[in-house]
């Protein structure tokens, strides 16, 4: 087991109802999630190998005697008492997810197996977040659950998007055979507060340029589509998976159907921050999905959940995290 970073007095005079591991806590998703388990009354541990987290996301919980932070791959196996595991646990970004293959599938295939021991040994829930890149390129729009994906198993997204088909197949047989609690979503593209300024995602990638007044680098010409989750709203949905009355054990997909061109969002952004900033174009990268758009009616019908924010809310108030990171940063260079 790896650095511990706070211990946590686990039965505090609070008496936190469930003791859940967050896999993965201290990334962007995982930090809000952290952030929701702990405000119930839970006590929380962020198991996280740093590789794309960060302290400074986690860094407030630590306030709390019910928050535990962990530095642990979960490529190795792990053993703690645990009611819960939420399995957030890997690189979501393209080029992060692609500059290390190899680990990025057997974060999601050892990883998953590890934490599915642990959920068994335990008796624990086991939550996965899955993605919306098990349709791959898709041929089926908008995308239903029941839809089975156009993937490429032979290319640079293969490591991420197969591990992660890999990981549902696992979470499947730990049920069938052993009985283990499961529950998996479907994220479609998510952003919001705590995203790192260096992520990669398209999201950042175009407030950032159109904050410093850089180039916005729209991929091929822009016409590609996708459908942005603010985070309050995905957290939200996760909660109504994981403690619906009913147990729903099949994937079900969580994201926003608005859907977008990459150029409509450039210049949304470019508008909205009011840059000078101007449109430039890269070569598309290989295998990059044309169209994509969730269709949540599972999620409606069984979760009574859809999203309440709207893209310019949402992007409203990422624009101002990414205005106040950008000036800690201008001040730390100037003093
Ligand atoms: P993120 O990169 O901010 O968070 C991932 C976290 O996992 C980081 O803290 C990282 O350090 C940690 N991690 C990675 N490999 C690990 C390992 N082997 N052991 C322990 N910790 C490890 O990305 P995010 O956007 O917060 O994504 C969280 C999860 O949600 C990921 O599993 C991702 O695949 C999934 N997801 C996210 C989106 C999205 O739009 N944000 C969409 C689809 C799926
Ligand atoms: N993209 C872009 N410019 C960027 C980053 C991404 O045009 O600086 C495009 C990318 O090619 C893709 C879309 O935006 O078509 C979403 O990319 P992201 O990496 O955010 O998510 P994913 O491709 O995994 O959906």
């Amino acid at each position: 087991m790896g650095e511990l970073f706070r211990a946590s007095t686990v039965i505090s005079e609070k008496k936190p109802r469930r003791r859940i591991l967050v896999a993965g806590g201290a990334g962007f998703l995982g930090s809000h999630l952290c952030e929701r388990l702990l405000q119930e009354g839970n006590a929380v541990i962020c198991v996280d190998s740093f590789s794309t987290g960060r302290m400074e996301n986690v860094q407030g919980l630590l306030r709390s005697d019910a928050f535990t932070v962990i530095r642990h791959d979960i490529v190795d196996p792990l053993d703690l008492p645990v009611d819960e595991i939420y399995n957030l646990a890997c690189p979501a970004s393209p080029p992060h997810y692609q500059a290390d293959p190899i680990h990025t599938m057997k974060t999601s295939v050892i990883g998953s197996l590890n934490l599915l021991e642990l959920a068994l040994q335990h008796k624990a829930r086991i939550f996965q977040a899955s993605t919306s890149e098990v349709y791959g390129d898709p041929h089926v729009h908008p995308q239903p659950e029941a839809y089975w994906g156009n993937v490429n198993s032979f290319g640079p997204r293969s490591c991420y998007d197969e591990g992660k088909r890999s990981a549902e197949t696992l979470f499947h047989d730990f049920h069938d055979r052993h009985g283990v609690d499961i529950r998996i979503v479907r994220i479609f593209n998510t952003y919001g507060p705590r995203m790192r300024a260096d992520d990669g995602r398209v999201v950042s990638n175009f407030i950032v340029q159109a904050l410093k007044g850089d180039d916005i680098t729209v991929y091929g010409d822009g016409s590609q589509t996708r459908s942005f989750c603010y985070v309050d709203d995905l957290i939200e949905g996760f909660h109504r998976l994981m403690y619906s009355r009913r147990a729903i054990r099949t994937p079900v997909n969580l994201g926003n159907p608005g859907e977008f061109t990459v150029r409509e969002l450039a210049e949304r952004i470019i508008a909205m921050t009011g840059s000078s900033s101007k449109i430039v174009h890269r070569p598309l990268p290989t295998d990059d999905p044309r169209q994509r758009r969730p269709d949540i009616s599972v999620a409606r019908r069984d979760l009574d959940w859809s999203p309440d924010i709207s893209l310019v809310e949402g992007l409203t108030s990422t624009i101002a995290y990414f205005e106040r990171q950008l000036t800690r940063q201008v001040g730390k260079l100037v003093g």
